[in-house]
């Protein structure tokens, strides 16, 4: 099991547990759809990238501050709606457009089978940006302060 990759905390840096909280950024868009008669909506995911690992919500919060400094909000968390304040600059946020969000999901991942299978607990949106303050078809330069660290386990 040379080669078993072994993620771990970034705050701990304790190897994750298969129930774990990730950060990710994402691009998506709100499609408003009508079911049954009813409006609603559909969340559309265009892309979704893991940026940080945390092996429970105690490390979340130890680093939340500090990765809304990195990502320079003003707000966080949100309200659900159709616009949204930008959590950096303020401005309205048409979800229905093509946005950068980022989130805080928990998650338990199951290890056993050959690809891992991954069950979403609870999904919290952290943050919602403008296309002025990120663009969504940009690569995400605030994010880049980093990356889920990989370790081999044994070296
Ligand atoms: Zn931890
Ligand atoms: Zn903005």
């Amino acid at each position: 099991m040379a080669d078993q990759t072994v993620f771990r905390c970034y705050v701990c840096r304790a190897p994750l547990p298969s129930q774990h909280l990730i950060f990710a950024r994402r691009v998506e868009q709100l499609v408003p759809t009508v079911q049954d008669g009813k409006p609603g909506n559909i969340l559309n995911i265009l892309q979704d990238d893991g940026l940080l690992l945390y092996c429970r919500h105690h490390c979340w919060k130890r680093h939340e501050g500090e990765v809304a400094t990195l990502l320079r909000l003003q707000s966080t968390y949100p309200q659900s709606g159709m616009i949204v304040p930008c959590s950096r600059c303020g401005v309205p946020v048409h979800r229905t457009v093509p946005h950068v969000s980022y989130a805080i999901t928990e998650m338990i991942v199951d290890y056993s089978e050959d690809s891992p299978v991954a069950e979403p607990i609870d999904d919290t949106e952290f943050a919602v940006l403008c296309t002025d303050c990120e663009r969504p078809d940009a690569p995400a330069e605030e994010a880049a302060f980093a990356r889920p660290e990989i370790e081999r386990a044994g070296v």
